[in-house]
Formats: structure tokens, C-alpha cells, sequence
């Protein structure tokens, strides 16, 4: 074998079975949870697929909190198997309001709610407390999509309470897709389908039977190393920063990013205490769409529309995972800034980039 023949990612060194555990440990610590963590070998968007696969059965009454697409999937999932489910949507690119939930909540019984925590489609952060609260003390079950938030936000799986959250590592932990992880309760694996007559992915009781019950050594199937080496290395790169400082660089990020906007065009999409820290959503000046933004600004920015309802209305700035840095963001605004004056819309940068970087504050 030569040099010029080797193809590293493609000839990656098998990935050691007794280094698996390990890595759903340090997811464990990841959740602050003590709760049973499997690791699923896909994108996180499949393990949220095998929860509602695992859960989801004729007579079982859900409900799915809806703030993006991905409540709208959950809840297909779960039709698809025949539950009996019931959607609550939050505002247009807003968050799910707490006291909705508490008067659907008071006026019929669920076995199972679902909610995202962070959405990075408008930048928003649920409130996950008080949605838990309201959960447990109907004794539903509480599934969270914490794929977004994870590294974000505070995330304290075991004090909220939660039964089934799913993460993923190429959000803010700035890791790949290609593995996912989920947190199971003891009362959720008491709700979870058995074993099938055939393996399945999409299965948490085979998760459980094939690896959790026998000594956490091999994975189920064939694991690509490249992705599990890529897993450890992301793994190990959040205990060397340490969850606090990076939450605290993407809250950072997060705060200029809000500053800086709110001079560019005098308003805020969310309210501080109800948004994300990793993106931050714009909110357009009238009469100026997304598209025309995108059209205008310099290229080899990170700028991006919404998506779905009220897209156009704003600008996507992403700081998330390697991105949550104040340089990024001031660049981001700067190339904003610049594009907005463009199309008519003037402020001097040196004005955003003052509210930015704490100027004022
Ligand atoms: C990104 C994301 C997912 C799914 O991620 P994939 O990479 O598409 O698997 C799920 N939920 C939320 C809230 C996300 O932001």
C-alpha cells in the first residue's frame, strides 16, 4: 500500500467494541442522566423515527407539541402506527405557550407528549420546565428532541424528568450526523414494543436486547468505524471545553447576535428569554424578503432564510457548534448590514458592531 493509493477515510482502523459504552457514557453525562442511554447508528432525525416506532400502537394517546417540522414528522410517525394523536402548534415562529399546553392537558388524558426544545428554523427555545411540570404531573410520558439544544441550553434530563430524549452530535456539540443517542427511562422501556419477529433500526427493545442486555460489547449490525472514531473524537473534544464554557460561547455568540440585530432593524423576532443561542432569527425590515437579502449579500456568507410559515419575514444567523463565536457572528451581521444598505435599508455597521460586542450594554 502507498502513500498515494491510502484513502484514510475510507480505510479508518476497525473501531473497538469495548468502545462503545464509554460513548453512550459520555452522552449519559452529557443529559445529567442516569437513565438508560442506546446508541442509535444513524442521523438523529431516524432515532427520533425509531422512539415513535418503538411507542406508537393503536390505542395510545399522544400529544405532539408542534413548533417545526419535526413535530409534524413525530406525529406522522406515530399515525402511521396507529396512535391516536392530537397536534397543538405553536404560534407561526413562535414557541409552544405553557398554559395551552396546561388547558389541553386539563381537559383530556395522554400517554405521551412530545416536544423540541431548541428550534433552529426561527431560533427559539420551548419552555421545556414548565412543559415538563405539566407532563409529569399527568404521569404522561415525556419525549424531547433535544437534537438542537444539546450544548446549548441547559439540558438536565434526570431533574426535568424526561423519558425519551433524542440528541444527536452535529449541532452545537459540532460533531458528525452519523450517530445518535437516546435517553430511555425505566417507565418508558416499560411502554416500549417488544423484539420483533425480524432486527429492526428502528427498534429501542432490540437496542436494548442486543446490547444493552448483553454487556454493552458489540453493536447490533455492522458499525462504521468512521463514524463512531469521528464520535469519539467529538465527544472528547466537549469534555475538554466542558459543557458550561460551551453553552456559555454559544450564549455569547447569541447576545451579540441579538444586540447587533436589534440595531440593524429596531426589532427582535422572540424576546430574549425565548430564544435559542444558536441561531437568531432577523426579523426584515418591511417590505424587504429573505430571498432579496440572499440575492444582494456577498458570497461565501452563512446567512439563510426561514423555513416554513413566515420564512421570508427573516434572516437566519447560525452560531451553532464551531460557529458560536462572536468573530462569526460580527461577520455574519457585518455581511447583513451591508446587504440590507443595499437594498435601501442604511445603518452604519460600525453601529452594529458597537450593540454587538457589548457596546452600550
Ligand atoms: C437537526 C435537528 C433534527 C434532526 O437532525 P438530522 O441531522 O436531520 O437527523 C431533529 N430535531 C431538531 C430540533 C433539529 O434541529
Amino acid at each position: 500500500m502507498t502513500d498515494a493509493l491510502w484513502t484514510p477515510l475510507a480505510d479508518v482502523p476497525p473501531f473497538p467494541t469495548e468502545g462503545f459504552a464509554p460513548l453512550a457514557d459520555a452522552f449519559a453525562r452529557v443529559l445529567r442522566t442516569r437513565n438508560d442511554v442506546v446508541l442509535v447508528q444513524a442521523e438523529a432525525a431516524v432515532a427520533l423515527e425509531a422512539v415513535a416506532h418503538s411507542l406508537g400502537r393503536p390505542g395510545l394517546r399522544a400529544l405532539v407539541l408542534v413548533s417545526s417540522l419535526y413535530g409534524r414528522w413525530f406525529a406522522g410517525w406515530l399515525r402511521r402506527a396507529g396512535a391516536d394523536v392530537r397536534e397543538l402548534a405553536a404560534p407561526p415562529g413562535q414557541p409552544i405557550v405553557a398554559p395551552e399546553v396546561a388547558k389541553v392537558l386539563a381537559a383530556e388524558r395522554f400517554d405521551l407528549v412530545f416536544v423540541v426544545h431548541a428550534e433552529s428554523a426561527y431560533g427559539i427555545l420551548n419552555p421545556l420546565e414548565d412543559i415538563a411540570a405539566l407532563v409529569k404531573a399527568q404521569g404522561a410520558l415525556l419525549v424531547v428532541d433535544a437534537v438542537a439544544s444539546v450544548g446549548g441550553h441547559a439540558l438536565d434530563v434526570d431533574a426535568l424528568g424526561a423519558d425519551l430524549v433524542v440528541i444527536g452530535p452535529q449541532k452545537a456539540l459540532g460533531g458528525q450526523a452519523g450517530v445518535s443517542a437516546v435517553a430511555v427511562s425505566e417507565a418508558a422501556w416499560e411502554r416500549v414494543a417488544p423484539p420483533g419477529e425480524a432486527p429492526s433500526v428502528l427498534s429501542l427493545a432490540d437496542l436494548r436486547a442486543d446490547w444493552l442486555e448483553t454487556g454493552r460489547k458489540a453493536l447490533p449490525g455492522t458499525p462504521s468505524a468512521l463514524e463512531f472514531h469521528a464520535l469519539a473524537q467529538t465527544l472528547a473534544q466537549v469534555e475538554r471545553e466542558g459543557l458550561l464554557v460551551l453553552r456559555e460561547r454559544h450564549a455569547s455568540a447569541a447576545r451579540a447576535a441579538r444586540a447587533g440585530a436589534l440595531v440593524l432593524t429596531g426589532r427582535a423576532w422572540v424576546s430574549p428569554d425565548r430564544a435559542s443561542t444558536l441561531v437568531t432569527a432577523v426579523a426584515l425590515p418591511e417590505g424587504i424578503a429573505a430571498a432579496q437579502v440572499l440575492a444582494v449579500a456577498e458570497v461565501g456568507h452563512a446567512l439563510s432564510g426561514g423555513v416554513g410559515s413566515g420564512g421570508e419575514r427573516l434572516i437566519r444567523l447560525n452560531h451553532t457548534g464551531a460557529r458560536a463565536h462572536r468573530a462569526v457572528v460580527l461577520e455574519d451581521l457585518t455581511v447583513l448590514t451591508r446587504a440590507l444598505g443595499r437594498l435601501g435599508h442604511r445603518v452604519d455597521p460600525g453601529a452594529v458592531v458597537f450593540a454587538a460586542t457589548g457596546g452600550g450594554a
